[in-house]
């Protein structure tokens, strides 16, 4: 099974990925961390890429298509594609790429939260300067200071209000369109992503049937 997750900045899309990873052993492929490899690896796609990037543009579909390929190509599990489609056009060559394979997108599940959430989630997000743990200031038990290696939190730049509110537009823009374009196949699953992780995690295991003859 194939699953692309949809979801603002912040309504926890890492987290129920690494969630599903532990439990029905997933690969859980993020492009932006699979870009970052590429480049410190210096493969000649790297290099490409990591010029494109320097010189203030994005990277192509087709690049971003080669690395996700190369990256899956002998991947026997079903994937999760986090931080992938972000165009129609990425969704069409996900979907042709995939059909070669015999394989589809089965599911696109679509975290949903509120705008007010999103904002008081991202804005209430501290990072530790140490180790990089994310803390939330709202979570129970939230001390200031990392829990686990005792170093200090800040605000990353991109998490204040502002920003906030840009990645929102953002995200609206590129987003609407691919959940219309998987409602078109009938394989947009929302979620409500205002619960606790567990319950979001139960949420998303009955949207793709997974949970079945596993009630108690
Ligand atoms: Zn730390």
């Amino acid at each position: 099974m194939n699953i692309v997750l949809l979801g603002f900045p912040g309504a926890g899309k890492g987290t129920q990925a690494e969630k599903l990873v532990e439990k029905y052993d997933f690969r859980h492929i993020s492009t932006g961390d699979l870009i970052r490899q590429e480049i410190a690896q210096g493969t000649p796609l790297g290099k490409e890429v990591e010029a494109t990037i320097e010189s203030g543009n994005l990277a192509s579909d087709d690049m971003i298509i080669s690395i996700l390929v190369k990256a899956i190509k002998d991947e026997k599990r079903g994937v999760i594609f986090d931080g992938f489609p972000r165009t129609i056009a990425q969704a069409e060559m996900l979907d042709a790429y995939l059909a070669r394979r015999g394989a589809q997108v089965d599911a696109a599940v679509l975290i949903k939260l509120s705008e007010a959430e999103v904002l008081k989630r991202i804005t209430s997000r501290r990072v530790c300067q140490e180790c990089g743990a994310v803390y939330n200031t709202n979570a129970e038990g939230y001390s200031g200071k990392c829990g686990k290696c005792g170093g200090a939190l800040y605000i990353r730049p991109d998490d204040d209000e502002r920003s906030a509110r840009h990645r929102l537009e953002v995200f609206h823009k590129e987003t609407q369109p691919l959940i219309e374009y998987y409602e078109r196949g009938s394989k947009c699953k929302g979620v409500d992503g205002s619960g606790s992780i567990d319950s979001v995690f139960k949420e998303i295991e009955t949207a793709l049937g997974l949970s079945k003859g596993e009630e108690k």
